[in-house]
């Protein structure tokens, strides 16, 4: 190939590099530079502003198309650009450049380096434009080649793990009854007027012969895991966004989902610092009455018989850092009845609290930003709106969507809760229960002081040995 005199360089950004208008003059240098080296003279540069190369282009390249025609017409006989993807990202535009390149002889080159004059630059150069179409590809979050699209239409990702409740292989398509029938049923216990806990739904599963999906027993974990989970409640989620519901039937509704959400949420007690969780009611509640540092519970043997006891302790620092004085030590129980006939009794005497917004108000809310959606929806489907901005208003009426139903469901639970449901959880001492039964008392009790009775006394303790300072508010 001779060597040309008039050489074109094409220099372009595309959009997904906005804002790098450097980016232009970086490759027009280069371009430049290479041409001295190679004693090619420069005619013209040919910039191409803010346009995509990518087969998701729909718009044209006028300094392309003037390019081409520049060298078709033998006003340039090169072409310089920085690299293949600059040129283009569509390997039927690169054969296209290199039919016509063979066909009116001009000389092209770029600065990584191909020789296009052999059979052998050649294919490097249609390699590596598939190598930069399937970037495009890869970059791309459009709908007309995506995942999203299929989510948008209702459809979940089909991949990932089994989940219980759909039939195995059905891609998420098909209920799986009998699990479905379980998940509705565990569902019905966590929200029961006396709630049972996913402790309990994992033993009522693990009683009707079920079995996770990895095939172990239930747990609260895995039971945690089924009702986390999105799919079970239908809703088709895009990177962690909920975008939808799905088209296919799922073993919860939405809403039911969502209360379940909250009461998981609600449940969710941070863990106490120290060794795993508090094994007893009162501890952390409970004071010296001699020198104010925390008491502890423990579990003592004395003389064959086994009972807890709470007692200052002076060998160690407690959880507020102080070491105590070792003055009192006291019978447990006696201190739990006592408190637990406080606390019932300031259960029962509580106003039935008034409820806050009942659910109703929160779903005119909701229909109306469900209603938004679904406007926006056919806007964009129809071509009336840009991808850009119709995510971008998408999100914020998902995110103002997803506030509206939590506290909805809040609403539910609360509701269902509080006044009539807080002596049914102070009635459930399972272990499990615990950590709620403690809730209820941190509303009702701050803490108690309690005072040495000194040892060996065979009378009960006077009620005066204890003082109880309740909660604020
Ligand atoms: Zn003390």
């Amino acid at each position: 190939m001779a060597k040309p005199k008039r050489a074109g360089i094409y220099v372009r950004i595309s959009k997904d590099r906005k804002g790098e208008e450097l980016g232009v003059q970086r490759q027009e240098k280069a371009c430049r530079e290479l041409c001295e080296r190679m004693g090619w003279s420069v005619l013209k540069v040919y910039p191409e502003n803010d346009v995509s190369a990518s087969t998701t282009s729909k718009r044209g390249r006028p300094a392309y198309t003037e390019m081409l025609r520049d060298a078709r017409d033998g006003f340039i006989d090169g072409i310089v650009v920085h690299s293949i993807d600059r040129l283009t990202r569509r390997i039927s535009e690169l054969a296209g450049f290199l039919e016509e390149q063979q066909k009116h002889g001009f000389a092209f080159a770029t600065t990584e380096g191909e020789d296009t004059s052999t059979a052998g630059g050649r294919m490097i150069l249609t390699i590596k434009g598939a190598v930069a179409q399937q970037e495009t590809e890869r970059m791309s979050e459009r709908i007309n080649t995506s995942l999203l699209q299929r989510r948008e239409q209702g459809k979940p990702h089909a991949g990932g793990k089994r989940q219980f409740g759909f039939k195995e292989g059905s891609c998420f398509q098909e209920l799986d009854q009998a699990e479905t029938e379980l998940v509705r049923e565990g569902h019905r216990m966590l929200m029961d007027r006396n709630p049972k806990t996913p402790g309990d739904v994992a033993r009522f599963w693990n009683s009707c012969g079920s079995t996770s999906p990895q095939g172990g027993a239930w747990t609260i974990q895995s039971v945690k895991r089924v009702y986390r989970s999105e799919r079970t409640g239908g809703i088709v989620t895009y990177k962690g966004q909920d975008i939808g519901d799905s088209v296919y039937a799922a073993p919860l509704t939405r809403e039911q989902w969502e209360t379940v959400q909250a009461l998981l949420d609600s449940r969710a007690t941070p863990a106490p610092h120290g060794s795993g969780r508090r094994k007893h009611l009162y501890s952390g509640f409970l004071r010296c009455g001699n020198c104010g540092s925390a008491l502890r519970v423990q579990w003592a043997t004395v003389q064959g018989r086994t009972f807890r006891r709470t007692f200052c302790h002076s060998g160690q620092r407690g959880k507020d850092g102080r070491l105590g004085c070792g003055k009192v030590s006291r019978k447990y129980v006696w201190i739990e009845q006592q408190l637990n006939e406080v606390i019932a009794a300031a259960l029962s005497a509580r106003e039935p609290q008034r409820q806050e917004a009942p659910a109703e108000d929160f779903r005119g809310g909701i229909g109306l930003l469900e209603a938004r959606i679904r406007t926006l929806r056919g806007r964009w489907k129809d071509g009336r709106m840009a991808d850009e901005d119709y995510f971008d208003s998408l999100a914020h009426l998902r995110e103002e969507l997803r506030t509206l139903r939590a506290r909805a469901a809040a609403s539910v639970v609360r509701r269902s809760r509080t006044e009539s449901d807080a002596p049914a959880v102070w009635a459930d001492e399972t272990v499990e229960n615990l950590e709620r039964r403690r809730a209820i008392v941190a509303s009702v009790i701050d803490h108690v002081d309690v005072f040495s009775v000194g040892r060996g006394r065979r009378k009960p303790p006077e009620t005066t040995s204890i003082r109880i300072t309740p909660a604020s508010g």
